[in-house]
């Protein structure tokens, strides 16, 4: 017998009015009103791109949600923790555009925090105070690939909770892409969203999820009040097996929400994005022959438990702001007397995430291409 779904992912297409689709959304899957509740609408904040790269929430999406909340009579917060040790969340919000979306309701929850105990590592999870305190929280991801977990989805935006250097920390604690998965899980399952509304209306696929993906427009909503259930159809429309994808298959084992298609009631035109292209590191099971060339290519134990390899060098994309510096959690990465990766990099691709200028980007090799 076939179970029944256990939860709803909407797909709307995104072309017209998004405050209209938004309330069309809201109007399923959210309560009619907040009555004064406070809601913490949690962007994709990464780092300061222009909206036009996608790396971010498009800020419309944002306003169109903020706007459908405070007309539910709600206190709205808008907030996230970007990607690096020194960012600063308001002036990373000015630059995609987050800040003047918000409609006044921007605050930096970076600086506020609670410690929490990961319920599987066991690591010190620093977490916004923001995230704790509200009484309903609403995710905005971005549907795009990500080099390190493969997807950023709904769970993955969670990770967002956590403030300042601890990121960093959780990389190298973790080391390995499964471990690393796990502090993932651990970090969403601190404060699951309430309602998660993915951006798709222009994704990023390849060496994601910034400079190094490409753009590609899906023209959709999607969402779900089951995080993972939205991330298994984000999968799916990309062509790939969710339970292939490590923080999707640690959340189902944990029984953090559906990833089965039985489990999952899809409501709008659900289409598999032709030759969407996954980024270089989903290789999960190399050949023997592959393997051993990678060894030899990346000495030092970095072949264990994943693919993995240093990042290359773009030197003239380089503008020396040492941003790879400071925010590589192994500390193997230097600028002077040269640009030199050590053998402790630990392949988080942190440094290729968070490079503003593109000139950090993962080596293309054909041992990758599985997908
Ligand atoms: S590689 Fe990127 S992050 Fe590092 S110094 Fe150059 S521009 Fe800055
Ligand atoms: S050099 Fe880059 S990929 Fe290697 S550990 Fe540092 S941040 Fe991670």
């Amino acid at each position: 017998m076939t179970a029944s779904p256990t939860s709803l992912v909407i797909i709307e297409p995104a072309s017209t009015d998004l405050r209209q689709k938004v309330e069309g959304i809201m109007e399923v899957l959210a309560p009619k009103t907040f009555t004064g509740a406070t809601v913490l609408v949690k962007p994709n904040m990464v780092g300061p791109s222009a909206p036009e790269l996608g790396h971010t929430t498009h800020p419309e999406l944002l306003q169109a949600v903020v706007r459908a909340c405070l007309d539910r009579n709600a206190k709205v917060i808008v907030g996230d923790n970007p990607g690096g040790i020194t960012r600063n969340s308001r002036n990373v919000a000015a630059a995609t555009g987050i800040l003047d979306a918000s409609e006044g309701c921007f605050t930096s929850i970076s600086e506020r925090v609670v410690e929490r105990i990961g319920i599987d590592t066991g690591y010190k999870l620093v977490i916004s105070g923001s995230v704790l305190e509200a009484d309903y929280i609403i995710n905005l991801p971005v549907f795009k690939t990500h080099l390190g977990m493969i997807v950023t989805g709904a769970l993955k935006n969670t990770y967002g909770y956590v403030a300042g250097a601890c990121k960093a920390r959780l990389h190298l604690q973790a080391r390995s892409n499964e471990v690393f998965a796990r502090a993932v899980c651990d970090v969403f399952q601190v404060r699951p969203p309430d309602l998660n509304i993915m951006d798709a209306i222009t994704a990023i696929e390849g060496n994601g999820p910034c400079h190094g993906g490409q753009l590609r427009k899906v023209g959709k909503l999607l969402s779900s009040t089951d995080a993972l259930a939205l991330d298994a159809v984000m999968a799916r429309m990309m062509g790939v097996d969710p339970g292939l994808l490590p923080v999707q298959e640690q959340a189902r084992v944990r029984g953090l929400g559906a990833l089965e298609e039985s489990e999952i009631d899809v409501r709008g035109q659900f289409e598999v994005i032709p030759n969407f292209r996954m980024p270089v590191t989903f290789a999960p099971q190399p050949d023997r022959e592959s393997a051993d060339e990678l060894k030899g290519l990346y000495p030092g134990g970095m072949m264990k438990g994943r693919v993995m390899s240093k990042p290359v060098y773009l030197e003239e994309l380089c503008v020396k702001c040492g941003d790879c510096v400071v925010n590589c959690p192994a500390e193997a990465l230097t600028l002077e007397p040269e640009f030199n990766i050590s053998d402790e990099c630990i392949a988080c691709f942190c440094c290729v995430e968070l490079c503003p200028e593109g000139a950090l980007e993962v080596p293309d090799i054909e041992v990758f291409r599985h997908y």
